[in-house]
Parts: structure tokens; C-alpha cells; sequence
């Protein structure tokens, strides 16, 4: 039983990777670099799908909030190749493959939903019209559509900011907080969706497993939560306070104002098809995440 993880070898593929592994999977990487546990990109291209693959999961894409790149069209061009020409490339290796695996799953974000403090979203409600960013999931889900005509069951997992000690925002914030300058990004009120990498990386692995599940499932964990009350969380599990406010303009001078809302505005998003098709999550609550991410031996 042979997964191929395009971007298998970043944050959430390395933890996608060994609980695939834990249960009774083989891994293949999809990496740009040529990786001995790995095939790159072009070797799909030339080649097609390596045999006997069960799952392709796609988790491919640069990483946006990398603040050594400015935020010009080039690298906004960059940002949406990375994730919608490797979704189609891995959409057309499959629809051409002699023997097809049984899943294709992707990774998208929350960003489909449209930023407001009042609305809620489950997976069955619109989006991915509204800015540059919510525009690009829409184009990067259509991206990986497979022929009508083939029996592939189809997964997209809208994450939300994935929370976890090895990567992603904790290692930015995690030392201010340690030492007491933790608070609030921006006015604190927007909607944080946050996940553990640990449920990700689990619901990903779950619609592996598990052949009823198709369709939309939301990423996010099920106990919502404001920037705020994800401040205070996390520092209060470090039994400090969250005093220092980050302000707006710090975010959209490094990031852009475009680019900054990922941080500045948020959407109140529910798992409801995540947890109607049956997944546990591990850290549901934000106490028990933050438990966990600010253990201090942990991160070694
Ligand atoms: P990482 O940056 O840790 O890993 C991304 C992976 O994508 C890398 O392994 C890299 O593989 C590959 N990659 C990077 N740039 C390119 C490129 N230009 N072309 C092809 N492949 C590329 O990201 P995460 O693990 O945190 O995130 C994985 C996916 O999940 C991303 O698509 C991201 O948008 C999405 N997501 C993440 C969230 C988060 O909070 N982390 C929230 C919502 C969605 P290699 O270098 O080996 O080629």
C-alpha cells in the first residue's frame, strides 16, 4: 500500500508521512529535489504515476507567508503555481495511469470562506469568490477534478492555521511568548481556525483510510476561537500573559495588506462534514493544544 505525498517533505508531510507509516503504509515523497525515499515533479511528468500507488495526496505549495519574499506578483504567480499546476499535474498522471490509485486527496485552505466576525461556515457553504486569496483556493480545488468517468474517490481538506512545535506559526511566536511579549495580532477579535498538526496530519491520513469518506471536510478544530483567546491560550499554558499586543500595521508592513489578512482577518469555520464522516481529533480543545505546544522538551 504505497501513498504518494507531493510536498511530503514539508511541515505537515513529514507528520502526514510517519502516521502513514505507523499504519502499515509505504511513502513515496514528491519533492522538487531528488530524494532517495522520493520521485521529483519531473518524473511524474515524464513518466506517470510510480506503480502500485493506493493514495495521491497533495500538499504541495510555497510557502506564503515566507517573509523573505516580498509580495509582488512574482511570487504571488509562485504561491498559485506551486499548488495548482501540481494538482494538475497529479490530476492528469492519475487520469492516465493504467492502474489508477483508489484516492486523490488535496490540501486547500479557509481562506475559501469570505473573513467576518458574525458568519459561520461549514463545508457546504459558499465561497472562493471574494479576494486574491479566496480566489486562488477556488482555482486550486478545480485544479485537481479527475474525469467524470473515473472511479477515484476525491477529498479536499480546507485547513486552517496549523498549529504545531516543528513548524509552521508556532516557531515564530513561540520564543516572544516564552519570554513574556506574547498578545494579540491586530484587534485580537478575528477568528482564528487553527488545527493541531497532529489532526491535519490525522484527517488527511483518515481519508486515506477510509473509503466512505469524500468530498469537503473543513480542517480546522472543532472548539473556534479568536486571535485573542488564542493569545491568551498559548501563553497561559506557558503560565505567562498576553499583554503585548502585535498592531495591524506591524503585519501589513512585513507582509502586505494582502498577504497580512491571513493573520489580521479571520472566518469562524465548523468541521461539521470532518466530524459527521467520523474523525477524532486529538486536541479538539485549545487548552490541550496549547498544552502540548508549549511544552518546552517537546521541541527537542
Ligand atoms: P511547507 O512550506 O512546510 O511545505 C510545503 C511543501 O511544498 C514543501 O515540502 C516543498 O517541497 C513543496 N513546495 C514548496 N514550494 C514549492 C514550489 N514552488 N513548487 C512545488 N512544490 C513546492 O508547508 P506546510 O507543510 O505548512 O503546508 C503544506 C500545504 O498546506 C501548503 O500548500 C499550504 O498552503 C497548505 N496549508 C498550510 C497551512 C499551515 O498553517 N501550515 C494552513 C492552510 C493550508 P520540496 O521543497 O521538497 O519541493
Amino acid at each position: 500500500m504505497r501513498v504518494l505525498i507531493g510536498g511530503g517533505t514539508g511541515f505537515i508531510g513529514q507528520h502526514l508521512g510517519h502516521l502513514l507509516q505507523e499504519n502499515g503504509y509505504r511513502v513515496t515523497v514528491i519533492s522538487r529535489v531528488i530524494r532517495p525515499d522520493g520521485v521529483t515533479w519531473n518524473d511524474i511528468q515524464r513518466h506517470g504515476l510510480p506503480k502500485d500507488c493506493t493514495s495521491v495526496v497533495n500538499i504541495a505549495g510555497e510557502n506564503i507567508l515566507n517573509v523573505s519574499k516580498r509580495w509582488n506578483d512574482s511570487f504571488k504567480e509562485q504561491v498559485k503555481k506551486s499548488r495548482v499546476e501540481t494538482n494538475k499535474l497529479l490530476a492528469k498522471a492519475i487520469s492516465e495511469a493504467e492502474n489508477p490509485p483508489e484516492s486523490f486527496i488535496n490540501i486547500s485552505g479557509v481562506a475559501y470562506y469570505k473573513p467576518s466576525e458574525t458568519d459561520e461556515y461549514t463545508e457546504e457553504s459558499t465561497g472562493g469568490d471574494y479576494d486574491w486569496l479566496s480566489k486562488l483556493t477556488t482555482e486550486w480545488e478545480a485544479a485537481a477534478t479527475l474525469p467524470d468517468s473515473m472511479n477515484v474517490r476525491r477529498v479536499t481538506v480546507r485547513s486552517g492555521v496549523v498549529l504545531g512545535q516543528d513548524g509552521g506559526m508556532i516557531q515564530q511566536i513561540y520564543f516572544p511568548f516564552f519570554l513574556g511579549f506574547g498578545g494579540r495580532m491586530g484587534t485580537g477579535k478575528q477568528w482564528f481556525p487553527w488545527i493541531h498538526v497532529d489532526d491535519i496530519a490525522g484527517i488527511l491520513a483518515y481519508a486515506v483510510k477510509n473509503k466512505s469518506v469524500s468530498g469537503i471536510l473543513n480542517g480546522v478544530a472543532p472548539e473556534a476561537a479568536t486571535n485573542a483567546q488564542f493569545a491568551s491560550a498559548f501563553a497561559g499554558a506557558m503560565w505567562r500573559r498576553a499583554l503585548i499586543p502585535m498592531p495591524s500595521f506591524v503585519f501589513n508592513t512585513v507582509f502586505g495588506n494582502e498577504r497580512a489578512k491571513i493573520i489580521l482577518e479571520g472566518q469562524k469555520v465548523i468541521p461539521k462534514r470532518t466530524l459527521e464522516c467520523g474523525y477524532k481529533y486529538k486536541y479538539p480543545d485549545l487548552q490541550s493544544a496549547c498544552r502540548d505546544l508549549s511544552s518546552f522538551f517537546g521541541r527537542f
